[in-house]
């Protein structure tokens, strides 16, 4: 367990007690009760990182505070070593304030000619966030506490609008913001909000703070297990906000089964009526004409990618998604027998051009092509027609073939009770086809699926794992292409009801 000295609080922190004061007591209390970190959260700490060591290869010759986690007044001693030995740049510099907040900064840097210092805070996200402010308010109060004086306070983020072309080029992967004028304005809160803080950390209990949006913003919270284990799998958070919200709730109702009739929900009035008669939701004649217009043969086709903080390729940008696998079920006419084909780079080259040609040839050039959520699918034939412009005219025929089979879903043409208002396929799959899930595969999401390619990609991967990870990951986006099958088989079951 992390040593932590009570009496202090570290920026990030100050940041969690500003989301909620019961997760920064629980965090520093209760870490029995941390949800563990799940594939999404893991991404992005990768991501985080790697776009951290580029940072400092923007500003190379700086030298590193290095010290273990827990040891703060180790970090801020080394911090004044590196600074008397005269060095003007120090990754990961620590500071504490008298107030009791410390902090450590991704790139302090010495003002040239003077005694003083920008404070340079490194995000893997690509616009200022207003948790940005608090973050470097926060590590600026900790700073001056300390006794620096300092110039600016910068964030220095991933730049978006960066299309890669040859070696990675340093200078434009990232943007800088001067955010000082808003970041000293904030800082007054901060000192405001801190002792109140530190109060809440001297407490032998919990503070009472009650579940609501706040669990979710800016960040999902940790400890969501534990404090919504009452709440039902379908409940009123999931169906009202706002003024609604607070209706239902001064009404002592959770559940969304107990939602009274008549009280309107606006869109999602429907899916809890479903819910609560227990009764599929059948529009025949909107079915119908969406399945009219599918053409034979059908091609299911179905994408898994990755989008790298750190462009890879020529022609990709920052998170900008490129595909590595695809997964396609044809079937010649109605109830015929599946034809399977696929698509898996298993190297760490670039899978693009080797992907598309595949594509191209394996969607033949005549029947629908029926994607689920077809718009994703057809964004990334867009971009790969932009990026190997000589493939465009087949991509875009490809794209002009595409039935998407989430509409008949999404607009309740057909809807089943147990989809708690959900039109993913995740959610669709199983309350249609039982014993047709995504619970026993090895692979169980989209992000995991990438963050396997990813590692593939990197070459992270030995040959046993790598050997795994491609049965994986087969199975995981053929699952998603039978899944579409079924599908289609279920909308005709209930036309001719
Ligand atoms: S789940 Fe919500 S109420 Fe509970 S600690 Fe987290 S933010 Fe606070």
């Amino acid at each position: 367990m992390a040593k932590v000295i009570s009496h202090n609080i570290s920026k990030s922190q100050f940041i969690l007690g500003i989301q909620c004061t019961k997760a920064l007591w629980f965090y520093r209390n209760r870490p029995d009760l941390k949800t563990e970190i799940g594939e999404a959260q893991q991404v992005l700490f990768d991501q985080g990182n790697e776009v951290g060591r580029h940072a400092q290869d923007y500003f190379k010759g700086g030298i590193e505070v290095e010290s273990e986690y827990w040891d703060i007044d180790g970090a801020i001693k080394k911090t004044g070593e590196l600074i008397k030995a005269g060095k003007s740049v120090i990754y990961e510099a620590t500071a504490r304030s008298p107030e009791g907040i410390y902090s450590k900064i991704d790139i302090f840097k010495k003002v040239k000619g003077k005694n003083e210092w920008d404070l340079i805070e490194v995000k893997g996200s690509t616009t200022l966030k207003d948790y940005h402010v608090w973050d470097m308010a926060s590590q600026r109060l900790a700073f001056v506490g300390a006794g620096y004086k300092i110039r600016k306070s910068i964030l220095m983020h991933v730049n978006n609008g960066y299309v890669r072309k040859g070696d990675l080029d340093i200078k434009q992967l990232f943007t800088f913001q001067d955010c000082t004028k808003e970041v000293i304005e904030r800082q007054k809160h901060v000192e405001d909000i801190l002792p109140d803080l530190l109060k809440v950390l001297k407490k032998g209990r919990e503070p009472s703070v009650d579940i609501g949006s706040h669990c979710d913003n800016p960040f999902k919270c940790d400890y969501k297990e534990h404090c919504w284990s009452h709440v039902p799998e379908y409940s009123i958070y999931d169906v009202a906000s706002g003024k609604k919200l607070d209706e239902l709730l001064s009404m002592g109702i959770l559940n969304a089964r107990d939602i009274p009739e008549g009280f309107s929900l606006g869109a999602k009035t429907l899916a809890v009526k479903s819910y609560q008669d227990n009764k599929v939701i059948v529009d025949a004649p909107t079915l119908k004409e969406w399945i009219q217009k599918l053409e034979y043969p059908l091609y299911y086709l179905d994408y898994e990618t990755v989008g790298p903080a750190i462009p890879k390729f020529d022609g990709t940008s920052p998170y900008k998604q490129f595909p590595f696998q695809y997964s396609l079920h044809i079937q010649k006419i109605k109830g015929s027998k599946l034809k399977h084909l696929e698509f898996l780079h298993t190297e760490t080259t670039d899978p693009r051009e080797g992907f598309i040609k595949s594509l191209i040839e394996n969607c033949s050039e005549k029947g629908s092509v029926v994607a689920y959520n077809a718009s994703f699918e057809a964004g990334i034939n867009n971009s790969l027609a932009e990026q190997f412009p000589k493939y465009r005219n087949k991509l875009k025929a490809i794209n002009n073939r595409m039935a998407d089979l989430l509409n008949p879903f999404r607009s309740k043409a057909l809807y089943h009770p147990k989809q708690m208002g959900s039109a993913s396929i995740k959610a669709v799959l199983p309350s249609f086809v039982p014993g047709m899930s995504y619970d026993n595969l090895n692979v169980t999401d989209g992000q995991e699926a990438s963050r396997l390619g990813s590692l593939i990609l990197e070459g992270d991967l030995e040959e046993d794992a790598l050997n795994e990870t491609i049965i994986k990951l087969k199975e995981y986006c053929s699952q998603d292409t039978l899944a579409m099958v079924k599908l289609i088989e279920v909308i005709y079951s209930y036309i001719s009801k």
